[in-house]
């Protein structure tokens, strides 16, 4: 075999292992690793998640308090402002929401009212005080996907604006035709969600399609999360960011109905929903005009928000390549203080992200021994806790051109508990920095994973998620469970303990026992992956079959 039919993914793998062992030499690099401290990440995580800081949630004393110490940090690391307008902060203006609905039915012979939140959940991201739509003619439209390179369309040449669409969560289930026990692994992935699954997705293309109104028919397993879920974030104030056309790209209503809600829906209209759900599953499936229309009333109480996202950068030292640059992102914010709370009120966030913000700031520390050709960046975004919003402005308002921005890294939380043999990537397959970096992970002993459970699209669902969807390359690392030194079993039972106990609860703290030496095997990865793009010859891509890659194709990067 000539070098000339060497798979670009192995000869990518060569490079990277050539310079992953000439970096072991490296006397810049290993110096640059050196400073890699658990002690200093555990510095920070106190201070970030202490009470002092509330919570850190966006537009209180607390986002003071926080953006305050990160451009301290920063600058005390010698980092230069990342904002262009020579600051280090780029403003993030945020809109909150209460809605309070009313939602009825109207069939042939009878009306349905929905109960709020125990059948339906429904708001408005037009940001009015009140918004009233009578008698919109339903469409059930299955999963609502329109996904060329699976030669799918649920839509057709069907006209749903100004009607209320009705559709199903998650990706078209298509079982493998050679063994229809099976998902086909050649149909959205098999198991694996898909953007197209997702609830964001779904309300994306009914705007796009020029609805009145998105409804998604909730079901816990394709959901991923019971209707509880959704039930506890619709009684509280929900966030967005403030545009200057708010009708723009969004349905005026969205939200979610019950299954049996939806159940009872159809039956009203003469149709019968699981009929409805099986002729989904079908390339030739035609959305459905139901016998019955929608009226919704929503009255909502809106505030403005001002928060920040914070930003510093290191310049490149290569007169042209400079222009050029890679993204590390790590939310700042959490979810502040409850005083509705008796005891605990203040939500610390210790691993949730008070620990990605330490990860930010060590990287940005080891960065400075070292002399990257391409412009690093390092991001620390509010309000990821309210969807993603502050990566979501910077990357629908970027201060560096997105087509030369090679890749973004995020941190959403560190291992916790020790050096690990495993390490996990979120949405494995995506692009080939999971190639850049597999040397790196083999070089440290250790084996790359797919994540544990990729039915629940949690490579949608933190910061890189926002650059993935503008077309730029995003790694996101999942933590290993393997633990050295620990009983086979302890690493999932702390992963468990965590999401049972402290997740988004005020018990989310410091722990005594916490080990990060783990953490810094992790960071330290980040670093070799950041810094080998940096400096290579070649843009990481996005993978054949993801979701993204069109995106990133249209810019020229193919
Ligand atoms: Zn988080």
């Amino acid at each position: 075999m000539t070098s000339r039919h060497i798979p670009v993914a192995l000869t990518l793998a060569i490079t990277f292992f050539v310079i992953s062992s000439a970096w072991a030499q490296d006397p810049e690099v290993q110096s640059a690793l050196s400073t890699l401290s658990p002690d200093q990440l555990l510095n920070h995580i106190k201070v970030l998640a202490s009470d002092e800081y509330e919570g850190r949630g966006p537009g209180t004393a607390g986002e003071q308090k926080t953006v305050d110490y990160l451009i301290q940090q920063f600058k005390s690391l010698g980092l230069q402002p990342g904002n262009p307008d020579g600051t280090y902060i780029q403003n993030v203006p945020l809109v909150g929401f209460t809605a309070k609905p009313a939602v009825s039915f109207a069939a042939k012979d009878q009306r349905i009212d929905l109960k709020f939140p125990t059948d339906t959940v429904v708001w408005s991201r037009h940001f009015v005080d009140d918004l009233k739509v009578e008698d919109s003619p339903i469409v059930f439209v299955g999963y609502g996907v329109v996904a060329p390179e699976y030669g799918w369309d649920d839509f057709k040449d069907v006209d749903v604006r100004g009607k209320t669409i009705l559709m199903l969560i998650n990706d078209p289930p298509i079982p493998d035709p050679n063994d229809p026990s099976k998902l086909d692994d050649k149909m959205f992935k098999g198991y694996t969600m898909t953007y197209y699954g997702r609830w964001t997705y779904k309300y994306e293309i009914a705007a796009a399609k020029g609805a009145k109104a998105a409804i998604i028919v909730h079901q816990t397993g394709p959901a991923g999360y019971p209707w509880g879920v959704i039930m506890m974030s619709s009684g509280r104030e929900n966030f967005g960011l403030q545009v200057d056309d708010p009708t723009s790209g969004r349905a005026a209503i969205e939200g979610w109905i019950t299954l049996d809600s939806a159940r009872k829906l159809c039956a009203a209209a003469g149709a019968d929903f699981d009929a409805l759900k099986k002729s989904a599953v079908s390339r030739d499936f035609r959305p459905a005009p139901l016998n019955i229309k929608a009226s919704f009333d929503i009255h909502s109480t809106i505030r403005k928000i001002a928060s920040r996202n914070v930003i510093a950068k290191i310049e490149g030292s290569d007169p042209k390549l400079k222009n050029e640059c890679v993204i590390y992102t790590a939310h700042w914010d959490h979810l502040g203080r409850d005083t509705t709370l008796t005891g605990d009120q203040i939500f610390n966030g210790a691993a949730d992200n008070a620990s990605g913000s330490a990860a930010l700031l060590e990287l940005a520390k080891a960065f400075t021994k070292v002399k990257p050709k391409r412009t690093i960046i390092f991001l620390s975004v509010t309000a990821e806790e309210k969807g993603l919003l502050g990566s979501q402005y910077y990357a629908t308002h970027p201060l560096y051109p997105l087509d030369k921005t090679l890749a973004n890294m995020n941190i959403d939380g560190i291992e916790l508990w020790g050096l690990t043999r495993d390490l996990g990537v979120v949405g494995m397959g995506q692009s080939t920095l999971e190639d850049t970096l597999a040397p790196f992970v083999a070089a440290q002993g250790r084996k790359l994973v797919p994540e544990s459970d990729p039915g629940k699209g949690y490579y949608f669902r933190s910061d890189h998620f926002e650059f993935a969807k503008v077309g730029v390359p995003a790694l996101y690392l999942d933590k290993g469970i393997d633990v050295i030194g620990k009983p086979a079993g302890y690493g999932k039972q702390k992963r468990d303990e965590y999401i049972d106990h402290d997740y988004h609860k005020p018990s989310d703290e410091v722990k005594p026992d916490w080990d990060l030496s783990g953490a810094v095997e992790d960071i330290s990865l980040l670093f070799q992956v950041g810094y080998a793009v940096a400096q290579g010859d070649r843009y990481p891509q996005w993978k054949q079959g993801s979701e993204f890659k069109a995106r990133r194709d249209q810019m020229g990067h193919q």
